[in-house]
């Protein structure tokens, strides 16, 4: 999408792939320096170890604690989170959520996706999060951190097999949000008891492959308001590619570029 942008704009600059070993992450951050790279996004595993290489942190990337794009400046090295501002956007688009102020959100998840939704909830100011994870000690990490910068928000977790918990917490969630990876092509899909979520709640899978997931899918035909990933992702490109280059992203392009691939 990067690069379709950046043929419509007639910027001379390309978008590459690269793979960086953890041990070579310091190095590869010196060579965007030296380098002159104008930007980079930045994914799993260097999310939150990449942050102690650049000089300066946006307040989001601050509160989600973990980054995804870094602007070079003549060498100076800024980074942002800007899944966060994505995943909002896609809310408001997708699902015509413009205002979360006080709701109860269900998340799914607690894993580097998370944090970025974490983060946006919290800042928008959600009453109250009920975190279920596979494994209850990445979900209590997640708490404990979010917890400790947002007293405002009421933050509790769960085990995702403790299936009388979850029905319970779907009785009062007005968002329900997939942050792990279950349903994505090649993973198991989560199996959930729609019957027990709130009446006209809203359903936000982060999961964009396949395009339609089976939670959006079961959702939908319950009634809910439903939308899988793909939004998240072409907004957190949007505000990068802005970030990078300082001009109007062409949206429409971008959506046309991830659907072709
Ligand atoms: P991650 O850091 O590896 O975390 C994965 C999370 O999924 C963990 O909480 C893990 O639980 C959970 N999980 C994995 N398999 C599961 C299963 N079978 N059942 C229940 N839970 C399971 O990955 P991530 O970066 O958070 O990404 C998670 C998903 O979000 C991926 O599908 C990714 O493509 C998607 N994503 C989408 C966007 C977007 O723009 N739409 C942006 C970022 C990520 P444990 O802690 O128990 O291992």
């Amino acid at each position: 999408m990067h690069n379709a942008a950046f043929r419509k704009l007639g910027i001379n600059s390309v978008y590459l792939a690269f793979d960086i070993l953890p041990e070579n992450l310091e190095h590869a951050v010196g060579s965007i320096r030296h380098l002159g790279i104008k930007g980079i996004n930045i994914t799993i595993p260097h999310k939150q170890d990449i942050m102690k290489y650049l000089d300066e942190i946006s307040p989001e990337a601050k509160h989600t604690g973990s980054i995804n794009t870094v602007k070079n400046t003549e060498g100076y090295l800024y980074g942002h989170n800007t899944d966060v501002g994505g995943f909002l956007k896609a809310l408001e688009v997708d699902l015509g959520l413009k205002n979360i102020t006080g709701s109860s959100v269900l998340l799914i998840g607690a894993g580097g996706a998370a944090r970025a939704v974490l983060s946006a909830l919290c800042i928008r100011g959600v009453k109250s999060i009920m975190i279920f994870n596979r494994s209850v000690n990445k979900a209590s990490a997640v708490s404990e951190y979010f917890s400790a910068r947002f007293k405002n928000v009421s933050i509790e977790f769960y085990q995702l097999s403790n299936s009388e918990k979850l029905k319970k917490c779907l009785g009062r969630s007005d968002l329900l949000i997939n942050s792990s990876s279950a349903g994505m092509i090649g993973h198991e899909s989560l199996d959930l008891p729609l019957q027990y979520l709130k009446e006209n709640s809203y359903v936000y899978d982060l999961v964009y492959n396949p395009r339609e997931t089976e939670l959006v899918k079961s959702a939908g035909s319950c009634g809910h308001n439903a939308s899988s990933g793909l939004g998240m992702l072409l907004y957190q490109g949007v505000e990068s590619f802005e970030v990078w280059t300082g001009k109007k992203a062409p949206v429409d392009l971008m959506m046309k570029a991830l659907i072709k691939n």
